[in-house]
């Protein structure tokens, strides 16, 4: 009986314990698989569409945007973005004045290699189809043509060689996010189509893709909110405006002309504003962070992102522009801290937005 016992309580003992190593190896196993599953998730994150991406790209040309982006490490949505800005997603003439040609308008000489003899100053009108399309004169002449769906001819009036060739043509200037706006003025050489590009990049990118792609200034939880310009035209406090005596509640930042820009939120946080152009403000949007906090974006393009959308640093939340009482594209950025008492009151914005001022 004693025996009994003895072996029955070592039974017992050998089972706990194999009982806790095969719970360790389900651990290890279950950390490894959500470890690598985080990486993924990460990844796809940074190019993650948001709800107008959702909308606005059409399905069809979304496994190639992704095969292509995946082959050359171009951010998917970068294609989809240029192709939007190109020929609206292959919807309008698909030849343009100077000659680029195809679904993603790469111009001849890119598509065949500039070292074709042809090939001087934009060059390359009178190429034989035959020629631009062969993928060993692309070889030996060095361009950037790809026959992505393998029927032999590498052609810009196919979708898939179209998409994979942009992709092949950003990738000799990018890594990954990095170097973007490069490789779009290398694409096509102008600074209003990398512009163009950029604001669809941001406007199809999630918002916290606009950080790891370099778009969007980030220090700690705080973005810069318009992220092409940093001049400030006016700061806050007491100030003449038209020979009389005004108190600026913010500081205002200056836009050129570039009606459309983004502005992006400063920090997460909740839209308890969006209105449309109803006063001095223009289109306004005011976010609320934490419960101490407001941020107010004033004389938008047009109504911002609507009232309870919840925000994430770096997020684009409405376009630069001049509604309300204003005099040119610029944002007028408040800040409104909580006060002892309760309500809020309006502070001087600049110790917020110091960081990103370099001084
Ligand atoms: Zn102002």
């Amino acid at each position: 009986m004693q025996a009994m016992k003895i072996v029955f309580g070592s039974l017992i003992g050998v089972a706990i314990v194999g009982g806790m190593v095969a719970v360790l190896i389900l651990g290890f196993v279950l950390l490894f698989v959500t470890g690598f599953e985080f990486g993924d998730e990460e990844m796809a994150f940074s190019n993650a569409p948001s709800q107008i991406a959702e909308e606005e790209i059409p399905e069809q040309f979304i496994p190639i945007y992704k095969e292509a982006g995946e082959e050359y490490d171009v951010p998917w949505l970068l294609l989809a973005s240029i192709h939007r800005v190109e020929t609206v997603f292959s919807s309008i003439e698909m030849v343009s004045p100077v000659n680029a040609q195809g679904h993603m308008q790469m111009m001849p000489c890119s598509w065949l290699g500039w070292d074709y003899p042809n090939c001087e100053g934009l060059g390359g009108t009178d190429i034989p189809e035959a020629i631009k399309t062969d993928p060993e004169k692309i070889e030996d002449y060095g361009g950037f043509g790809v026959d992505a769906n393998g029927n032999g001819k590498a052609s810009p009036w196919e979708e898939e060689d179209a998409i994979f060739a942009a992709a092949n043509h950003l990738a000799s200037y990018i890594d990954g996010n990095k170097g973007l706006r490069e490789a779009l003025f290398a694409y096509n050489h102008a600074h209003w189509y990398v512009e163009d590009v950029m604001h669809y990049y941001q406007l199809y990118n999630d918002g916290f893709a606009a950080k790891d792609g370099g778009i969007v200034e980030v220090y700690g939880d705080k973005a810069w909110v318009v992220p092409h310009t940093k001049n400030l035209t006016s700061g806050y406090g007491h100030r003449t405006m038209n020979g009389e005596q005004e108190f600026h509640g913010g500081i205002d930042v200056a836009g050129g002309n570039d009606r459309g820009q983004p502005i992006v939120a400063f920090k997460d946080g909740k839209v308890v504003v969006s209105q449309g152009n109803t006063g001095g403000f223009g289109n306004l949007v005011i976010i609320q962070h934490g419960d101490d906090m407001l941020t107010f974006y004033a004389h938008l393009m047009e109504q911002g992102v609507p009232v309870g959308t919840e925000v994430k640093a770096g997020q684009m939340i409405g376009k630069m522009g001049t509604s309300g009482n204003s005099t040119g594209v610029h944002l007028h950025f408040e800040v409104h801290v909580k006060k002892e008492k309760g309500g809020f009151q309006r502070v001087d914005p600049m110790p917020y937005v110091k960081a990103f001022l370099g001084s």
